[in-house]
């Protein structure tokens, strides 16, 4: 199978073509068609399975294909550690070398002002820790989550154990009910579990 089969756009397949991706990784093959249709996804999957571009091209497919109204912030993707955030953030660039779609960064350890600045730019994609960006939604007058249109839950049994399990919980109910969400985890803990059930609707669940 390869990328062009999946109904990519010419941009994001260049990008794939540029990185060196000569056909999806199995989780790719899994997720991408049922992410394209829309449908809340379940996916047991492992750092190194490729499962960042699972979700990002998809995601990147949609932002492509429904133009926003104004300016507004629609993807969050949640991920537990600073270097992780910082990893989808770059491959995230890297799809979307091709397309005028932005992406922020927003992790602890990083200027809180140089972030609001980044915030008030209205990156089309968002990246954070959960820490911090509770932090965000709750001393920022300029910043909510109401055209929010997908929420990524990336490593999910992880970030259930940063501490912040009920700022995530928070969070997902902060995001409007008509969202897209994928949720990937390498374990489906009991934890994980009660996410699944808050966060996702009717979920396709897929493993690689
Ligand atoms: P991830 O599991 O998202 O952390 O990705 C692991 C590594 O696989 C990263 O270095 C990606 O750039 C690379 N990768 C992702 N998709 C593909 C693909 N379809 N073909 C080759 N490498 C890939």
């Amino acid at each position: 199978e390869s990328f062009m089969e999946l109904n990519l756009s010419r941009q994001l397949l260049r990008a794939c073509e540029t990185l060196g991706y000569k056909k999806p990784t199995p989780i790719q093959s899994a997720c991408i068609p049922f992410a394209l249709q829309g449908r809340d996804l379940c996916a047991s999957a492992i750092t190194g399975s490729g499962k960042t571009a699972a979700f990002a091209l998809p995601t990147l497919e949609r932002l492509l294909f429904r133009p926003k109204h104004g300016n507004a912030t629609r993807v969050l993707i949640l991920t537990p550690t600073r270097e992780l955030a910082a990893q989808i953030h770059s491959m995230i660039e890297k799809l979307a070398q091709f397309t005028n779609i932005r992406c922020g960064l927003i992790v602890g350890g990083l200027a809180v002002r140089d972030q609001e600045t980044v915030l008030r730019s209205r990156p089309d994609i968002l990246v954070a820790t959960p820490g911090r960006m509770i932090d965000h939604l709750r001393n920022s007058m300029s910043f909510d989550l109401e055209q929010l249109a997908v929420l990524i839950l990336d490593e999910a049994d992880r970030l259930l154990q940063t501490g912040f399990a009920t700022e995530i919980q928070e969070l997902v109910r902060l995001c409007p009910k008509t969202r897209q969400t994928m949720l990937f985890s390498a374990t489906m803990t009991e934890e994980v579990k009660e996410l699944v059930k808050l966060s996702l609707n009717k979920p396709m669940r897929l493993a690689a």
